[in-house]
């Protein structure tokens, strides 16, 4: 599919939505900079990236805990944040998770390939970041994507 100028919070509540049922006693907090503009995008992946993190943040917590979702501007950047109180992610772990087929989950529960694909999607695709900072009770992983068009 071709790339679409978006609206993130669009995709991020369309994304959300598909969660629903699954939220358990996860309270999930949105904070939306509504003046953002929109920008161009492949939307079905960036919501590829939304699910696969928003599936690690639920399952680091355990069933219980708040996910938060955020948007911000920076320089010319729209920022999304999603951020978990799960238990963090040790250095060890830290410097492998993007790697394909890495996972700390039961065989049968985790492909290792979620942040791997998302990387791709982010970094290569739509020339933006992931940037993961993390600490018991604190894990945010920030997706930075370009006001300028990504796309060839
Ligand atoms: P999978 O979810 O199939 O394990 P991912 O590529 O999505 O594969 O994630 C790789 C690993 O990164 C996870 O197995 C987990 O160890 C770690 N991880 C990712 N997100 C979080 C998070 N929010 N909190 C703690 N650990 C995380
Ligand atoms: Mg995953």
């Amino acid at each position: 599919a071709p790339f679409q100028v978006v609206d993130v919070h669009e995709l991020l509540d369309s994304t959300l939505v598909m969660f629903g049922g699954k939220l358990g006693d996860v309270r999930v907090v949105k904070d939306y900079d509504r003046a953002l503009p929109r920008i161009p995008a492949y939307a079905g992946e960036l919501n590829q990236v939304w699910t696969n993190m928003i599936d690690n943040a639920l399952s680091a917590m355990g069933g219980s805990g708040t996910l938060t979702v955020r948007t911000s501007g920076q320089d010319r950047n729209v920022v999304v944040e999603i951020g978990d109180t799960g238990p963090g992610i040790p250095q060890d772990v830290r410097s492998r998770i993007f790697e394909p087929f890495f996972t700390t989950k039961p065989v049968g529960e985790g492909t290792g390939l979620g942040l791997e694909i998302s990387w791709r999607i982010v970094v290569n695709k739509h020339h933006g970041e992931i940037r993961v900072e993390s600490r018991p009770g604190d894990t945010r992983f920030q997706v930075v994507l370009p006001l300028e068009a990504p796309t060839a």
